[in-house]
This record gives structure tokens, sequence and C-alpha cells, in this order.
């Protein structure tokens, strides 16, 4: 078993595995574990502390952004909504996708996804593409907890919410129509 770093492999999502009820601050923490043991393994130009790291409780479509003034990176913004969504596996792709942006910009002053992201992309297996995420067309949502689940098609959870219950606290499910505006007002 090799645990010695930079042999450019990428680490297990499992080891840093979250429950999708943590905390912000939670998610965070081991976002910067995770993103730590990346730069170790692909000797990245990323020096995790240096960066502001934060959650978007507001952005719909972007799994994630990094800002940057002039070609400095700043901040490294992950999207909560893609984390209940899609799951910690997504969120650790997204963290490689925005470290490879910090790292091209540290050391060339470039945050294209050109042919050196491309590359990079590749060996870090992630998105060429800053990932992006639809909006559900449904929230069924529990009449007794906060749980809800996001549905993207006419299942027959979404028809028949009265032969399910809540998967937390058995509670009855409620649907609504997701009537929410895309984001617009996220930079990157
Ligand atoms: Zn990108
Ligand atoms: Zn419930």
């Amino acid at each position: 078993m090799n645990n010695g770093t930079s042999n450019g492999s990428i680490p297990d999502d499992q080891w840093y595995e979250i429950d999708r009820n943590c905390s912000r601050e939670e998610l965070i923490a081991v976002s910067k574990v995770y993103a730590r043991e990346v730069i170790d393994r692909f000797d990245l130009s990323v020096d995790v502390s240096t960066l502001e790291w934060s959650i978007s409780m507001r952005a719909k479509r972007r799994a994630g952004a990094v800002k940057y003034s002039g070609s400095v990176p700043k901040e490294v913004i992950l999207t909560w909504e893609y984390f209940e969504n899609c799951g910690w596996e997504r969120v650790a792709e997204t963290i490689r996708h925005e470290l490879i942006h910090i790292h091209l910009l540290n050391e060339k002053g470039d945050s294209s996804h050109g042919p050196d992201f491309k590359r990079l992309a590749s060996k870090l297996d992630t998105e060429v593409n800053c990932a992006r995420f639809a909006e559900p067309k449904w929230w069924v949502s529990c009449s007794s907890c906060s749980n809800r689940y996001a549905r993207y098609r006419r299942s027959k959870l979404v028809t028949r919410p009265s032969e399910f219950q809540c998967g937390q606290c058995g509670g009855c499910l409620e649907v609504v129509e997701n009537q929410d505006d895309p984001d617009t007002d996220e930079s990157s």
C-alpha cells in the first residue's frame, strides 16, 4: 500500500466521505484536507491555507468556482446544493477541477480551460468544463422534518408521494414544483 506523497494517484474519495447532513464547516474542513492530499500527490502550486474557502448556499448551477483578482487566486467556493444533490464524490471532483485552475493561475496566470487544463484534468480525472447542474424540477419535502429530495423526472415519488414516506423520520411527503430562477449573480 502506497501512502507516499507525489505519487500521482487520486486520493480515495471514500476516506473523506461525509454525510449529507454535515454542517458547512465540516464540509469545508473535509474539503481542505482532501485538497491538501491532492496537491501533495500531484505537486500542484497551490497553498490551501492562503485561500479562502466558502460554501455558497445560493449558487444553483455552478458546482464550484475560484475567485481571483489579477491572476492571484483568492477563494474557492463550493456549492451546497451540489453537495446535497450529488454527494461528496462529485464535490471531490469539483475540488480537483478548481485546484487545476489555481495551479495554472499561479504557474502561468492562465484561468482558461486550454490545453494545459485539459492535460491536468485527464490526469486528475475531472471534468474539463466547470461542472454545472440543473435545478431539480420538483422538490419532494417531508412535512415533519427538513428532509427533502430533488427530482428531475416525473417519477413515482413525484406523482404519488402518498405511497412513500420520509427516509429520515417516516413523515408524509409533499411535492412542490421548483420555481426558482436560475442564479445569475455569481462571479467566477
Ligand atoms: Zn473551470
Ligand atoms: Zn422527515
